[in-house]
This record gives C-alpha cells, sequence and structure tokens, in this order.
C-alpha cells in the first residue's frame, strides 16, 4: 500500500510537471505551445484534453481581437486623417480672412474710422482664436497618426521668448493684467524645432489669460548646463491637485472649469505635452487653487 501511494504520487507529479511550461508561457501571454495529450485513458486524460481545447479557444480569441483591434485602429486613424485634412483646408481660407483684417486695420485700404476699428479688432482676436485652435487640432491629429515633425535646429532661446512676449503683450493688457519676461543676460542657444515651442508657449499665456482675473502673468527662461526650461505663471483660479494628474489628457479639463461652463477644448495642455514629448521634454505642473498656477516647460539642451 506505501510502495502503491510512494508510486502514485511520482507519477502524479510526472504528469503535473508536463502542465508547468504550459502554464509558464501562459502567465505571460504566450499561448502558442500545445499540450501533448497523453496515451493512457486515465483521470488525466479528461483535465489534460480540457487544458487543450481552453488554450485552443483562448488563441481563437486573441486572434478576433487582434483583428478586431487592427480594424479600430485603421478607423481610428483615418478619422485622423478625415480631422487633419479638414483643419487644413480651414486654415487656408481662414489665413486670407486674417490677412484681410490685418490690411484694414492697418489702414492700407484708407483710413479706419474708430467704431471700425473696434469692431475689427475683436474680429481679429477671435480669427486669431480660431486659427491657433486649428493648428493644435492638426498638431495633435497628426501626432496621434505618426506624422507630427519636429525638426529641431540651434536656437537663440531669448529673442525667439521676447518676440512672443511682444506678440501676446496687447492680449494681457487689455485685460487689465500685467505681464513680464525675464531671462538670464546675453543670448542662450538651446536645440528645438522654434514654431513648436512657440506654439507651446502660446497655448500656456492663453490659457494663464483666460484662468486670471487679476494679477501678473510672467514669461520666464532659466537655463543650466544640460537644461533648458521656461515657465508661464499667473495668478488666476488655480488647480486642484487631482486635476493636475489629468489636465494634460486631450479633452481633459478642470472640475471647476467645468462647473462654471468656461469655453475651452481641453486640447491645448495635451498639443503642449505632444510638443515637449518630441523633445524629450516634460511639464511641470505647481498650481494652489485661488492663488495661481505655473507651468514649466524643460528640455535638454542637445535634444534631438
Ligand atoms: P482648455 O483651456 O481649452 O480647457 P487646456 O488643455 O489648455 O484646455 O487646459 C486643460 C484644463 O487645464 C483647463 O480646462 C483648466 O481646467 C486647466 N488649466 C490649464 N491652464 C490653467 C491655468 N493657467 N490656470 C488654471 N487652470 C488651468
Amino acid at each position: 500500500m506505501e510502495i502503491d501511494l510512494k508510486h502514485y504520487k511520482l507519477y502524479v507529479k510526472r504528469k503535473l510537471d508536463r502542465l508547468k511550461p504550459i502554464f509558464a508561457r501562459a502567465a505571460l501571454g504566450d499561448y502558442s505551445r500545445n499540450l501533448k495529450i497523453p496515451d493512457q485513458e486515465d483521470e488525466f486524460l479528461d483535465l489534460f484534453v480540457g487544458i487543450q481545447i481552453m488554450l485552443e479557444v483562448i488563441r481563437d480569441q486573441l486572434q478576433e481581437l487582434r483583428s478586431v483591434n487592427e480594424g479600430l485602429e485603421r478607423l481610428n486613424r483615418r478619422k485622423s486623417e478625415f480631422i487633419s485634412i479638414i483643419s487644413h483646408e480651414l486654415r487656408t481660407p481662414l489665413n486670407a480672412v486674417q490677412e484681410g483684417i490685418h490690411i484694414v486695420l492697418d489702414g492700407l485700404d484708407g483710413p479706419v474710422t474708430q467704431a471700425q476699428s473696434e469692431t475689427l479688432g475683436i474680429a481679429r482676436e477671435n480669427v486669431d482664436r480660431l486659427s491657433r485652435m486649428l493648428h493644435n487640432v492638426l498638431t495633435f491629429t497628426k501626432s496621434e497618426v505618426g506624422l507630427l515633425r519636429t525638426s529641431s535646429r540651434k536656437t537663440e532661446m531669448t529673442g525667439l521668448l521676447a518676440s512672443l512676449f511682444e506678440l501676446m503683450k496687447p492680449a494681457v493688457l487689455k485685460k487689465g493684467l500685467d505681464f513680464s519676461f525675464a531671462c538670464p543676460k546675453g543670448p542662450v542657444w538651446a536645440s528645438c524645432d522654434p514654431d513648436k515651442i512657440q506654439q507651446a508657449v502660446i497655448n500656456l499665456i492663453d490659457n494663464a489669460l483666460k484662468f486670471t482675473e487679476k494679477g501678473k502673468i510672467q514669461l520666464r527662461l532659466f537655463v543650466s548646463k544640460d537644461r533648458i526650461s521656461l515657465s508661464v505663471s499667473d495668478a488666476g483660479i488655480g488647480i486642484p491637485k487631482k486635476d493636475q494628474k489629468k489636465i494634460l489628457r486631450l479633452f481633459s479639463r478642470g472640475e471647476s472649469v467645468l462647473a462654471s461652463k468656461m469655453g475651452g477644448s481641453g486640447i491645448g495642455l495635451a498639443v503642449c505635452k505632444e510638443i515637449m514629448d518630441h523633445h524629450q521634454g516634460k511639464i511641470l505642473i505647481q498650481s494652489r487653487p485661488r492663488r495661481g498656477s505655473r507651468f514649466t516647460l524643460s528640455w535638454p539642451r542637445q535634444a534631438r
């Protein structure tokens, strides 16, 4: 009896050992190996057949899942291409409208009355905003389908930010806010795609402007040996901790902003993140509700 039990234990152990490699692979998501079904008809036969059938069912379902996934990816790609084409097509007539407004406002078509200038000024602000929005949509959809190209080159950052500062100044001052720009003395060189960095900073200043009612907006550039950083700070509504974790995601908007029914699309920061990813950089958010926010973009000075 004792001998029988010993043999039986050995027999069971040998049978179970044959299952080990199958389960070890399955634990890593690999169901490709088949289980050899034993010849003897014993109590293990049903178990082995059952496991083999289970492996085949899992394999079939995985295959099905893969093709459904491929279909969804194709669909998503087509959707992105569609949005990308539409945004592109919209930009051309919009550029013409922008240009026309500028020509009239600059008096190139003759004198403009105060009232006309005010009306056209509002039209210009909105057309500019629409143009920036389309630019963001285009950037994000391109990035989604892997078509976003950044062309990094050695760029003098102080000059780039100074002109951005001048570009955004009228809108900030018009809202009655202070605006300042601080940077190190002398030229600061870094590798980046200047158009993309400009787009990211404009998004940050746009947000600072949108979420601040009084006080100051500050644009700062600072450098270390290896990294370049620039920040936009405001004295606005601030962002609660739990929102800070999600607002870099596409279409994500802060709860208080949603509750206040403030306009917005949740695209601007997602675009900033894409742009930073393309520079091997990151975005740091520091903020306290009702005290203000600081967004810092930083990337290696020698980024590819
Ligand atoms: P949008 O501004 O169009 O909503 P964004 O992607 O630019 O989209 O911003 C996402 C969200 O992040 C905003 O809805 C807001 O909740 C929050 N946010 C961004 N910038 C600021 C800021 N400077 N101050 C307060 N909240 C901000």
